[in-house]
């Protein structure tokens, strides 16, 4: 793929924009019917009891009309039609499984799954939901959504998702074997018996506490430095940069920042709460945000918190290292928000690059001769 041509700012008219999304959403479409039919093996347990199917055919029939309309259009433009093409074929693909009328699946009891509905849903929510407030309050305007390593970054959010179910395993497999003695019936009853509000604050503090100890170690400890510096390799902050993660560090840290919740009893509605507002503030930290929050800042870690923190300035470096509470780093002394406001001038690890591709850069931590020569 041509990065100048990918990359080229969007423009009306021109039928990339149709193409683009009918291709999206014949993908898009091909992936629900998937779901329908293997539900134990791709879709994630907790949401797929939530599910209205009623309501889930009729969005993928009108998803999939969508794709059709805009995959003709390219034709009636005369412009892009080969791309138009490829998504008037995925939604063929779509319906020749099924289309909105496919039959749900028998139950598979599958052991691990993929979250594929959970990148779709999330997709999105986050494509559109973060997308548009990039656009009413960027930081930088001039960045076009298709801007470099776009397609590198969605790999990566692809791959982070589907893997949900494996952490998930992983997760529920080891923490409650490794874990079971720190139960304690006393302290788990006090927990329970608090408010809900207080469970989640308590939930929020605890986890952020744990990121702040795991993130400073992988920024500090030379072997994590290694699979961190994946995430810090990005340039281009928006809502998708934050996906850029070696595959060892969700596995490890999603288990972890979630360890005192387990400890303490965490469940129910405090839980949810706590994993709905830290994936919303995720999102928004790396999102292309450019919002003036005045006092919010000094409580929450907010979009130029986080910023500074892939910031490539020296002065910047090793700092703000927690993801919800700003307060833990400045007890800590490594609190980094100049007072005018000021914004970070570029991003990425300072020095060598990593090499570029998912594969190699899942391999970096562990091929000595990619590594930086030590100064
Ligand atoms: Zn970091
Ligand atoms: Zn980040």
């Amino acid at each position: 793929m041509h990065h100048d041509e990918t990359s080229r700012p969007l423009t009306l008219g021109e039928g990339r924009i149709s193409a683009y999304l009918s291709i999206g959403l014949g993908a898009l479409a091909i992936l629900a019917v998937l779901c329908f039919r293997f539900p134990d093996w791709l879709t994630t347990p907790d949401l797929r009891a939530a599910y209205d199917l009623a309501v889930l055919r009729v969005l993928l029939a009108l998803g999939m009309g969508a794709a059709v309309f805009f995959g003709l259009l390219t034709f009636a433009l005369g412009r892009c039609r080969r791309l138009g093409s490829l998504g008037l074929g995925l939604t063929a693909v779509a319906l020749a499984l099924g289309g909105a009328g496919v039959e749900v699946g028998p139950r598979a009891d599958a052991p691990v799954f993929l979250g594929l509905d959970w990148m779709v849903l999330d997709l999105l929510a986050s494509a559109l939901a973060l997308g548009a407030i990039e656009k009413l309050a960027p930081r930088r305007a001039d960045q076009p959504i298709l801007r470099p390593d776009f397609w590198h970054d969605a790999r990566y959010f692809a791959f982070n998702h589907l893997g949900i179910g494996l952490s998930l395993f992983i997760g529920a497999a080891l923490v409650p074997g490794l874990f079971s003695w720190t139960i304690n019936e006393g302290v788990q009853g006090w927990f329970r018996g608090l408010p809900g509000v207080v469970q989640f604050l308590i939930i929020l503090v605890m986890a952020d506490v744990m990121e702040y100890a795991l993130h400073r170690a992988m920024h500090e400890i030379p072997a994590l430095w290694r699979i961190h510096a994946v995430h810090h390799s990005v340039e281009h902050m928006d809502w998708l940069a934050g996906s850029r993660l070696h595959l060892a560090e969700p596995l490890a840290t999603r288990a972890l920042v979630l360890l005192p919740g387990f400890v303490l009893g965490a469940e129910g509605a405090p839980l949810l709460a706590y994993i709905t507002f830290a994936a919303t503030q995720a999102g928004l930290n790396h999102a292309n945000l450019g919002l003036k929050l005045g006092w919010v800042e000094k409580l929450l870690v907010t979009p130029r918190f986080h910023h500074w923190h892939h910031a490539s300035d020296s002065v910047a470096v090793d700092t703000n290292y927690a993801a919800h509470l700003p307060l833990i780093d400045w007890v800590f002394r490594t609190h980094h928000m100049p007072k005018d406001g000021s914004w970070p001038a570029a991003y990425g690890v300072i020095g060598k690059k990593l090499p570029k591709g998912i594969v190699r850069q899942f391999l970096y931590p562990f091929v000595p001769r990619w590594w930086p020569k030590k100064a």
